[in-house]
């Protein structure tokens, strides 16, 4: 799987790809990468890549000409263009389990920034609007970096244990996972619960089932 970021602060984008798990997913070979900085398509001694907005109003717009020349040069045939958004589709577990399931999928994420990018983009450019909640970031590299990783880490192979998959929230039915406890059994009085020490793995799993929350 190929993931291709455009954005304006490379530098975001580069400090989490290269930690942790989406680190590891690198590393073994399950994703590729590639960062990219807008300004790159930009002909101008300012490399601008935002204008005022036509009709007025606060803020700039980011430009349509330096994505569309990015795209002519990053996209493939097996491209899916996204662009993240607060207007877009709220980004849910099963479409990113769906998205982890493209077979030799590329996906190419711009990010937005300032008051949005110009309106033609999303509508003849783009495959794929998101958004990351109802709320309002000043960028979109926060929302890529949750596209990525959340795809990342279903990729076969990424997590050290696969079973970690298996009954993790949002996959069956939306449910929410059972709470985790590690050592110590007790801190600040505060107990674990008593049947994970147990050992009685049908009460352990009885517990657990009870503790999913939909
Ligand atoms: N004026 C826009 C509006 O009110 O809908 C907000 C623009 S926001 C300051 C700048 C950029 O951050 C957006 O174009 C988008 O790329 C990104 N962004 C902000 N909030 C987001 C969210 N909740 N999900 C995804 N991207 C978001």
């Amino acid at each position: 799987m190929i993931f291709d970021i455009i954005t304006i602060f490379p530098h975001i984008i580069e400090e989490y790809i290269t930690q942790g798990i989406v680190r590891i997913a690198q590393e073994k070979g399950a994703v590729e990468i590639n960062i990219h900085d807008l300004r790159k398509w930009t002909d101008d001694a300012h490399k601008s890549v935002d204008d005022t907005p036509y009709g007025g109003g606060p803020g700039m717009v980011m430009k349509i000409e330096p994505i569309y020349k990015a795209l002519e040069e990053l996209k493939t045939p097996n491209s899916i263009v996204c662009i993240t958004t607060p207007k877009g589709e709220q980004l849910k577990q099963s479409k990113v389990k769906e998205f982890s399931q493209v077979k030799d999928a590329h996906y190419i994420i711009i990010c937005g920034r300032y008051e949005g990018v110009d309106q033609r983009v999303h509508e003849n450019l783009v495959d794929f609007e998101f958004s990351i909640g109802e709320y309002i970031l000043s960028g979109g590299e926060l929302a890529a970096l949750v596209l990525v990783d959340g795809i990342t880490r279903l990729l076969p192979g990424v997590l050290g244990n696969e079973k970690s998959l298996e009954s993790e929230s949002f996959d069956n039915n939306e449910e929410l996972d059972y709470p985790q406890y590690t050592k110590p059994e007790v801190f600040n009085k505060w107990k674990v619960p008593e049947v994970l020490l147990s050992g009685h793995h049908e009460n352990i799993d009885e517990w657990r089932r009870k503790k999913k929350v939909n």
